[in-house]
């Protein structure tokens, strides 16, 4: 038995032609639990042969749930069938929420600033624990009669989302199938630490969601001290990647640029991040560094937060400083706390 929510609707009509079954029925079966939100495979209309194909070689389960903490941004944490956890984070925006999920139980990449990190990787995930995490979050919103307010998808949470790439881009192309979930392709934002790998196996078959990039500094040394990814994948080869990616018509690429008081909130910083990516369609969003137990790392100034924004901005780059949504529960990019 596999799970259902690993299938994307190609691979169900597929499956079903295989065995002789009608493939209109992978369509049926996705609006009903994706749209509908049924967790049972007798729906009325499906043909009975198909039912029972689904029962035989399917299963529904949906990852336990349960709320960590949060007022309004809220932390959950996702457990696994073996045990293993994941936390994802619901962050309100006008009436509607951005779901950040994880994509690794843990994380490879070592980022200094980052709770994930200090872990190492214990699993990937799969597509289906990926697209359960969505599925779990919804249930629990389901209760409250606010299922319908997830708008927006990250992959912000846990783990290196280029790292497990193909899991990654299964989930998405369930998230984005229009007989389901059908969000929209400018709505799932992929963030990662610059694993050029992965970038180059998405620019060879383009998935075309958000890129973000945690961009953090200009000068590779200090980059390479907060992502030691960056020793082995400089920045600069990381940008060259990025700017093969076919961009669609007024599509941005974020670049995430983490502020820590005395190591990368100098202005001549802002002057060299501006000039190396205002090429390349870019948002910038400034978030000041939320200190961590632990964490030789300090919060920035204020002033000198906003000084640094002002100077990308006079690039003619949009820029932004985060308010840390989330602030009150660590779960600011990269620092999900497990
Ligand atoms: S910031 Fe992201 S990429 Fe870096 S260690 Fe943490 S989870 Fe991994």
């Amino acid at each position: 038995m596999v799970s259902i929510y690993g299938q994307t609707l190609d691979d169900l009509k597929s499956q079903f032609k295989e065995n002789g079954l009608n493939e209109s029925g992978a369509s049926l079966i996705y609006n009903y639990l994706y749209k509908k939100g049924h967790e049972s495979f007798t729906i009325a209309n499906l043909a009975k042969e198909t039912i029972r194909f689904l029962e035989e070689h399917y299963e529904l389960t949906i990852p336990e749930v349960s709320l960590e903490s949060g007022e309004e941004t809220k932390k959950f944490l996702i457990r696994f069938s073996d045990f293993e956890e994941v936390e994802c984070v619901l962050i309100p925006f006008q009436g509607k929420h951005t779901l950040c999920l994880s994509s690794q139980v843990g994380c490879a990449m070592k980022c200094s600033f980052c709770y994930t990190g200090t872990q190492g990787l214990s699993r990937h995930l799969e597509a289906f624990e990926i697209v359960g995490q969505l599925m779990a979050v919804k249930k629990y919103l389901r209760e409250k009669n606010l299922e319908k307010t997830i708008s927006n998808i990250v992959f912000m949470g846990q783990g290196e989302p280029l790292h497990n790439f193909s899991a990654v881009r299964k989930a998405c192309e369930i998230f984005l199938s229009q007989h389901g979930l059908s969000f929209g392709r400018e709505k799932i934002t992929i963030s990662t630490a610059g694993y050029l790998p992965g970038l180059k196996e998405w620019s060879a078959d383009p998935l075309k969601v958000n890129l973000a990039l945690s961009f953090h500094c200009p000068d590779e040394r200090i980059r390479s001290e907060l992502i030691p990814l960056n020793k082995q994948y400089p920045l600069k080869e990381v940008l060259a990647e990025i700017k093969k990616l076919p961009l669609e018509k007024k599509r941005f690429i974020t670049f995430e640029i983490l502020l820590i008081k005395d190591l990368n909130d100098r202005e001549e910083y802002a002057h060299q991040s501006a000039h190396l990516i205002k090429d390349m369609s870019p948002l910038i969003n400034i978030i000041p560094f939320n200190p961590i137990p632990g964490s030789s790392y300090e919060r920035p100034l204020d002033e000198l937060v906003e000084r640094f924004r002002e100077v990308t901005e006079s690039y003619g780059i949009p820029s932004m400083v985060r308010k840390t949504k989330g602030d009150e529960i660590l779960a600011a990019c990269g620092q999900l706390k497990s």
